[in-house]
């Protein structure tokens, strides 16, 4: 198969043409013939690293439909998905060709009541170093935990765990050889976390200024989900009444969201795409988290680089390398320059094979 590009790599390296032999990528022109050219802006898989491959609004599914889930999100050019979380066992996707590659990050932990029901483990506050153990072995390097939901006896966001136990949790998920992630929508979560030693952040949407200058230091990514922000209105309603705190809180981070990525973004936090499918967010939604994204004020160009080359380097998994699986989306347009291109991919191709 040849590429007829431009191939981009990376940030500032673009290709003028690459091959497919024998599912791997390659810039040196083959010896014999081609079957197959194909023609446009090629960039690496797209990258989703907040997908709950395995979830729907009901908790656990069925193998077959976390497999559909995984082969929508393929077909929109997410060929890379970093699960946040699922309460259904996905490793059997390991060894489905056509399924796009898949990190696994065990059950996501919370605690009784202090998330949606039938999603998580859930477990006491004490038991908490040793379930994250438990799944960063049952995962894929990663674990994701709850770390602040809504506290109903304080009506208001209020986090989960304390610092200690926390940075234990963190330390045993490590020693067990796995990053841990983090939903957090709180203010309050945000110290405990850094304190811990999070590896990635999740919403984010209540970091303040001295949090985004901690991860940026420190190279730590958060991810947006700014489809799932588009929720919070309704959150907000479900609690009008009841819980007026949480309610005006939940309304005041949706209005200002395009504000707090762009200031994510100019603070130098590391950004990543993430859809939060799974749940009530559909699959294959990627192209439209990124087009959020470039809508708050981030550059298209910037925002390729976030979910292709940066978030696989990020995550261990080559890009478009001398000899790598190949596994890129070919487009007529180029995204860089109109994000909306991603809506159109004209050929995917994972582990060589045009999809
Ligand atoms: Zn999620």
């Amino acid at each position: 198969m040849h590429l007829a590009g431009p191939v981009v790599v990376g940030d500032d390296e673009v290709r003028a043409e690459a091959w497919v032999v024998d599912g791997r990528l390659t810039f040196e022109r083959p010896d014999g013939p081609v079957e197959r050219t194909l023609e446009g802006v090629v960039i690496p898989g797209l990258v989703d690293v907040h997908c709950h491959v395995g979830l729907d609004s009901g908790g656990e599914v069925e193998p077959e439909l976390a497999l559909k889930q995984a082969m929508v999100d393929r077909d929109a050019g997410t060929l890379l998905i970093r699960d946040a979380g699922s309460p259904t066992s996905t490793a059997f996707l390991h060894d489905v060709i056509e399924a796009p590659r898949l990190i696994r990050a065990g059950r996501f932990i919370a605690r009784p009541k202090r998330y949606l029901r039938h999603y998580a483990r859930e477990i006491e506050v004490a038991d908490l170093p040793t379930a994250m153990a438990e799944e960063a072995r049952k995962g894929d390097g990663w674990v994701k935990i709850i770390a602040d939901w809504i506290d109903r006896d304080a009506g208001d966001l209020t986090p989960l765990w304390p610092t200690d136990v926390l940075a234990e949790g963190v330390a045993a998920a490590h020693e067990a050889g796995a990053r841990v992630t983090a939903h957090t929508f709180a203010t309050e979560a945000a110290d405990g976390l850094l304190d811990a030693g999070i590896d990635c952040i999740e919403h984010g949407t209540g970091l303040l200024p001295e949090h985004l200058a901690e991860c940026a230091r420190r190279g730590i990514p958060v991810v947006p989900t700014l489809l799932q922000l588009e929720n919070f209105p309704g959150f907000a309603a479900q609690g009008d009444g009841k819980f007026p705190e949480y309610a005006a809180r939940m309304r005041r981070m949706h209005a200002r969201r395009f504000e707090h990525v762009r200031a994510m973004h100019d603070a130098g936090v590391p950004l990543l795409v993430g859809t939060d499918a799974g749940g009530t967010i559909g699959h294959g939604n990627l192209p439209t988290e990124a087009a959020l994204l470039v809508e708050a004020g981030l550059p298209a160009a910037e925002v390729i680089a976030i979910a292709t080359w940066r978030a696989r380097s990020y995550l261990g998994v080559p890009g478009l390398e001398e000899g790598a699986s190949a596994d890129l989306v070919v487009y007529a347009d180029d995204p860089r320059e109109d994000i909306r291109a991603l809506e159109r991919p004209t050929h995917v191709v994972l582990r060589g094979a045009l999809v």
